[in-house]
C-alpha cells in the first residue's frame, strides 16, 4: 500500500486533538444510532438534528422498534426535518434490516448501500464508525473540502467530476484510523472549510491547499450551471368549522407523502368533493416555499363551513385549530395554519 497522503495524516492528527468528540451519536459502535444520525444529517444541520435525534431514540430505541412502528408515528417524529422521503426510507430500511438480517445491520458498506435510503457515502460512514471498515465518504461537505484542497474544477454534480472525486476520496483512505479520518473530513467541512468564509488560518491542511494558495476558496467548488427553477402555484383550502380545521392525509409517496395537509385545489371543487357547504370564504396572504427542484407559491383560502358539516371520510381528520400546527404537518403548512389561528383566534 502507498504511503499515506500528507492530507490524510494531517487530518487524522488534527481530528484527534481538535475535532468533535461529543456529538450524541459519537462514542458508540451501535450501527442503529450511527445510521439514524447519518440519515438525519443528510440535509440538516447538526444543531437542528440533535433534539430530533434524541426524541426519535426515546420513541424508537432500536431498529426493531422502528420496524414495528406504524409509518404515521415515524413521520410524526420526523415532521419539521423536511425531505420526508428520508423518513419513509428510514422506516423501509428498518423493516428490511429486521426481515433480511434479523435486526442486525450488515457489517459491510456494499451490503449497507443496498438498503433503502442508504447511498454509497452514508453506507461508508456507517461501515467506518460502526464496524471500522475502510470505506470512503463523499457528501456535500467532503466534496467542497476535496475540490478546494486539490483544486478540482468543474461542478461536482457532473458525472465526470463526481467520478474523479470518488477516485480521489478512495485514494486518500488511511490504512488504519478510519474513524478519526472520516470524522476529520466531516469536522473540517462543518467547522473550518465552510461554504462561505472558510477559516483557512486555523486549517490543519492549509499548507497543501490549492484554493488557498490561489485565493480561489470562493470559486471552488464550482456552482451548478444555472437553470431556471420551475415555479408552481397551489391553492390550499383551510376548511374551518370555527374551532377545528379539516386536514387530509397525503398518499404515502410524492410531495409530503403520508403527512397531514389541508386539501389542495379550487375551494368550490374541494368543498363539493367533501360534501361541505360554504358559509364564508377569505383569501389569506400567499407565500413562497423553495423545494430542491421547484418553488411553490402557496395560496391559502380560509373557508368557513357549518359545524355540522361532513368531512369524516377515511383520510380526513378534523383537528383543533390551536393543535393543528403540531399535528405532524410539513413546515410550510405549519406557517399556513398559524395564519388561520391568527385570523380565527
Ligand atoms: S485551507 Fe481553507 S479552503 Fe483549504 S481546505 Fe483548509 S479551510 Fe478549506
Amino acid at each position: 500500500m502507498a504511503a499515506p497522503h500528507r492530507f490524510t495524516e494531517q487530518l487524522i492528527a488534527w481530528q484527534k486533538v481538535a475535532g468533535r468528540h461529543d456529538l450524541p451519536w459519537q462514542n458508540t459502535r451501535d450501527p442503529y444510532r450511527i445510521w439514524l444520525s447519518e440519515i438525519m444529517l443528510q440535509q440538516t444541520q447538526v444543531g437542528t438534528v440533535i433534539p430530533y435525534y434524541q426524541r426519535f431514540l426515546d420513541r424508537f430505541p432500536s431498529v426493531t422498534a422502528l420496524a414495528e412502528a406504524p409509518l404515521a408515528a415515524v413521520i410524526e417524529h420526523w415532521a419539521g426535518l423536511g425531505y420526508y422521503a428520508r423518513a419513509r426510507n428510514l422506516h423501509k430500511c428498518a423493516q428490511q434490516v429486521a426481515s433480511r438480517y434479523g435486526g442486525q445491520f450488515p457489517a459491510s458498506a456494499e451490503l449497507l448501500a443496498e438498503l433503502p435510503g442508504i447511498g454509497r457515502s452514508t453506507a461508508a460512514a456507517v461501515a467506518a464508525f460502526a464496524f471500522g471498515q475502510r470505506a470512503a465518504i463523499l457528501d456535500g461537505n467532503v466534496k467542497r473540502v476535496l475540490c478546494r484542497q486539490f483544486g478540482i474544477e468543474g461542478f461536482p454534480g457532473q458525472a465526470a467530476i463526481h467520478r474523479q472525486l470518488w477516485d480521489l476520496a478512495e485514494s486518500l483512505l488511511p490504512a488504519g484510523d478510519i474513524e478519526p479520518y472520516t470524522q476529520g473530513l466531516m469536522d473540517l467541512g462543518a467547522t473550518l472549510c465552510t461554504r462561505s468564509r472558510p477559516r483557512c488560518a486555523e486549517c490543519p491542511v492549509a499548507a497543501g491547499c490549492i484554493a488557498r494558495r490561489d485565493g480561489r476558496q470562493g470559486a471552488l467548488p464550482a456552482s451548478k450551471p444555472r437553470t431556471a427553477v420551475p415555479e408552481r402555484t397551489s391553492t390550499f383550502v383551510l376548511i374551518s368549522d370555527g374551532a377545528r380545521l379539516l386536514l387530509e392525509r397525503r398518499p404515502p409517496s410524492g410531495l409530503w407523502g403520508g403527512l397531514l395537509v389541508p386539501p389542495e385545489g379550487e375551494p368550490a371543487v374541494v368543498l363539493s368533493r367533501l360534501g361541505l357547504s360554504l358559509l364564508a370564504e377569505q383569501p389569506l396572504p400567499a407565500f413562497k416555499h423553495t423545494f430542491t427542484h421547484f418553488r411553490l407559491t402557496l395560496q391559502p383560502v380560509l373557508c368557513r363551513v357549518a359545524p355540522s358539516g361532513r368531512g369524516d371520510e377515511p383520510g380526513l381528520e378534523w383537528v383543533a385549530v390551536e393543535r393543528a400546527a403540531d399535528a405532524g404537518v410539513p413546515a410550510p403548512i405549519r406557517k399556513l395554519i398559524r395564519q388561520v389561528a391568527s385570523v380565527t383566534g
